[in-house]
């Protein structure tokens, strides 16, 4: 496996202005380290366990790193909007538009580990709706689902 360069992974303006807004918008502030956790969920295309995430820093940066750190800063990035932890695979990936707050969908590819965000106004209505038959308030929802993606199922018109 190379070695990722000692510099922090590049970030491109564009996430580092989104993530300097939301940090601002909460009031608060987007540090260099915080900075380094989210570059380094950006840089990969499948999402990161806080395990995985710990070993690519150390790589990265030559030091230990306490995990409580780590997890501090993916708190963080959560509360802004910029980051969102799968609860099924105990895993994080940033957020593909995290220009305004919302709740996702994640369709989960057991083949190559790939998540597909998705916002679905319909199911976020039918959730709401099935709760409030019940008298149910919900303060956070969670739909993730497990399967084929369409590449590794070969689906893909070509
Ligand atoms: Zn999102
Ligand atoms: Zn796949």
């Amino acid at each position: 496996m190379s070695r990722p360069s000692a510099k922090a992974a590049r970030l491109a303006p564009k996430w580092r202005e989104l993530a300097e807004a939301r940090s601002a918008e909460k009031g608060e502030r987007l540090t260099p380290a915080r900075l380094a956790v989210y570059a380094e969920l950006l840089a990969c295309d499948r999402p990161l366990s806080a395990y995985e995430l710990i070993a690519l820093l150390e790589r990265r940066q030559e030091r230990k790193i306490a995990p409580l750190t780590v997890y501090r800063h993916l708190d963080f990035l959560m509360r802004i909007g910029v980051v969102h932890r799968l609860q099924s695979a105990h895993s994080y990936l940033p957020c593909d538009h995290p220009d305004h707050p919302h709740d996702s969908q994640f369709l989960l590819c057991s083949s190559c580990g790939h998540v597909d965000e998705v916002e679905s106004r319909g199911i976020e209505t039918m959730l709401s709706e099935l709760a409030d038959e019940r008298g149910f308030r919900p303060d956070h929802t969670v739909v993730e689902i497990k399967g084929v993606c369409g590449t590794c199922a070969g689906s893909v018109p070509d």
